[in-house]
């Protein structure tokens, strides 16, 4: 047995000297984080793993250790992959996507307030529910338009609905972090925001 795989086998009795979660946050090899939403995260397991496997460089850490037998380590909070990973994907149609593209504001008055979705072309009228057809309303602006096209309701989304690329999303996504971020993620999620006077 390799001392590797041994090593990678020592990690089942491996465990943090403190209780807790600890998870990872994982960065492409470019030092973006590989997704924000789900923001790409490992357990502690995982990550040690790929330490070991030397797939990733270790950015962060925490103060807490994991110990086995044979080794101890302190847990990695950000690693950074070594191979890039191309981020081609298409995004998910998820309302969550959705109100993320529309910048969480109603694509008619801007109001960010009670958002829901309305159909552009209404679903009697043939109106698909895709990304071309739904976009964020306010419940006051849907209520208003109704089951009208927008040209009979004169109301126009202020950009045309489209799907969204992955790069545009994940841009939306920097202005809308996640809520639990341990301090150590903070630079990789926040270091290309702009910053306000
Ligand atoms: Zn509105």
């Amino acid at each position: 047995m390799s001392a590797l795989s041994s090593k990678i086998d020592q990690l089942s009795e491996a465990v943090p000297v403190t209780q807790g979660n600890y998870p990872c946050l994982i960065l492409n090899a470019d030092y973006q984080p590989l997704s924000y939403f789900p923001l790409s995260l490992w357990s502690w397991q995982d990550a040690v793993k790929a330490v070991f496997l030397d797939r990733v460089n270790v950015i962060d850490h925490y103060e807490q250790c994991v110990r086995s037998p044979s080794f101890e380590m302190q847990m990695p909070s950000v690693v950074a992959l070594k191979d890039y990973v191309p981020q081609n994907r298409s995004p998910a149609f998820t309302r969550f996507n959705l109100f993320l593209r529309d910048g969480f504001k109603c694509s008619y008055c801007g109001s960010p307030h009670e958002l829901t979705f309305d159909h552009v072309i209404p679903r009697r009228l043939g109106g698909k529910t895709s990304w071309k057809n739904i976009v964020a309303a306010c419940s006051s602006c849907n209520l208003k338009k109704g089951g009208r096209l927008p040209r009979e309701a004169r109301m126009h989304p202020r950009l045309p609905p489209k799907q969204p690329s992955m790069h545009e999303l994940q841009s939306q996504g920097r202005r809308f972090p996640p809520n639990h971020l341990h301090e150590s993620w903070l630079d990789y999620l926040y270091w290309d925001v702009e910053l306000k006077a």
